[in-house]
């Protein structure tokens, strides 16, 4: 997608702070982080959200979720845990419209959600 945000950070036209990479998906720090750890693991594919997933791409968003999990770990969120959560849509609070995998750590959260 031409005007996408994430889109433009995997292509590399704008900056991102990446902490991982593959051919199929890409992790970066989110610029407003909410956390102590505060990153995205985002498919590189455009998919809108987690709504508009077709039933073969449900495998890679479980490899997003591990690699999620693996990398939360790496940053120091073994122990303490952290929150691995997807938005979707106006009422999920999603803004940028490239479906993404936000985990926060580092400090405990509240729940429920605001
Ligand atoms: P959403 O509200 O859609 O679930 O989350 C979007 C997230 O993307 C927000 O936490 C926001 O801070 C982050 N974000 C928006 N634009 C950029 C950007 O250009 N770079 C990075 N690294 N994060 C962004
Ligand atoms: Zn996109």
């Amino acid at each position: 997608m031409d005007d996408c945000i994430f889109c433009k950070i995997v292509r590399g036209e704008i900056p991102g702070r990446k902490i991982y990479e593959d051919d199929e998906m890409l992790a970066f720090h989110d610029v407003n982080p909410a956390a102590p750890v505060h990153f995205l693991v985002i498919p590189k594919r455009h998919i809108p959200h987690v709504m508009a997933l077709e039933k073969d791409e449900a495998p890679l968003l479980g490899r997003i979720l591990y690699k999620a999990q693996e990398l939360a770990a790496a940053l120091g969120c073994a122990e303490g845990g952290a929150r691995f959560v997807i938005n979707c849509k106006a009422d999920g609070g999603q803004t940028v419209d490239h479906l993404h995998c936000h985990v926060l750590g580092g400090r405990a959260l509240g729940w429920p959600p605001g």
